[in-house]
């Protein structure tokens, strides 16, 4: 079959399962079976793959169609203009997440330290070592597995990051930074899990079945790790140091007005690329 076969047999097969996003599934797929890019799939729509490349995609387009997630198949996802590498131990960097970055980004100055509270993927902590100099980048998160997932990408992306394992703040206790004394943070970036247990049940298979549960649930109202990350985070943050979160879109003004509660100055709001509430940020008095 041709390139082109291939792609119109992909799209088929999942717009039939009721992939929204079939086409692109389908070209992405193609793309990361062929070693290929767009630009090849259109301009040589008509050259004719090996059988071996068809029998692959076919087994590819059967497991997207049963709902595994396009990243769990191809193993990555681009965050930030970086590549990540994913697995079932994390939950995807969404593009969402972006706008947490770039606000942060726009707060964060050379050589200050970072913590990324929940780092899973390491996607928001590695993206300001990237984009920042000498900064100090700690990721925490309570799964073990996802750490290593972090630890792969700082590799991968040759980023120097330290992540820690366990609940919250608890593992900063005995750590001792090669870098300095100082035990305070400059920046706190968070995305915790915020997602109302009654509501994973609604979500796409994709994310209900295949993403971390524990990576998306925020507890009876959501707001379980926003309180607590709120009532420990002053303890570990200088003065004028950032606080930034996502939230889920309709957590703005409980997470504004517990971290007004909590003391935080300038607290804001910020909306994502389709306009909705998605960064609560303040800073420490
Ligand atoms: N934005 C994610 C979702 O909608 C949830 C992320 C989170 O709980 N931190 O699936």
């Amino acid at each position: 079959m041709t390139y082109k076969e291939l792609y119109e047999f992909g799209k088929i097969k999942l717009a039939e399962a009721g992939i929204a996003e079939a086409a692109l599934d389908a070209r992405l797929l193609l793309e990361y079976i062929c070693h290929t890019d767009r630009n090849e799939l259109i301009v040589h729509a008509e050259r004719e793959r090996s059988d071996m490349e068809e029998q692959f995609y076919r087994v590819l387009i059967e497991k997207r169609a049963s709902r595994i997630p396009l990243q769990h198949i191809t193993g990555e996802q681009e965050f930030m203009g970086l590549c990540f590498k994913v697995n079932q131990h994390t939950l995807i960097p969404r593009q969402d997440t972006e706008i947490l970055v770039e606000e942060a980004l726009h707060r964060l100055g050379d050589g200050m330290r970072i913590l990324d509270m929940c780092t899973g993927s390491g996607c928001i902590l590695l993206s300001l070592l990237k984009y920042s100099n000498e900064c100090e980048g700690i990721g925490i998160d309570i799964s073990e597995k996802a750490l290593a997932v972090a630890r792969e990408n700082a590799e991968r992306l040759q980023l120097d990051a330290v992540f820690l394992e366990g609940d919250l703040f608890s593992p900063l206790e005995g750590f001792v930074s090669e870098r300095t004394t100082d035990r305070l943070f400059d920046m706190i970036v968070s995305n915790p899990p915020y997602i109302e247990t009654a509501v994973i049940e609604t979500l796409m298979p994709e994310v209900r079945d295949h993403e971390p549960a524990a990576a998306l649930d925020g507890r009876e109202d959501g707001l379980y790790f926003y309180r607590r990350i709120i009532a420990q985070a002053p303890l570990h943050m200088r003065k004028g140091a950032h606080l930034l979160f996502e939230i889920g879109c309709g957590q703005g003004d409980m997470v504004m007005s517990l971290m007004r509660e909590a003391d935080f100055e300038q607290v804001g709001l910020f909306q994502d690329y389709a306009g909705l509430n998605r960064v609560v940020c303040g800073t420490k008095r």
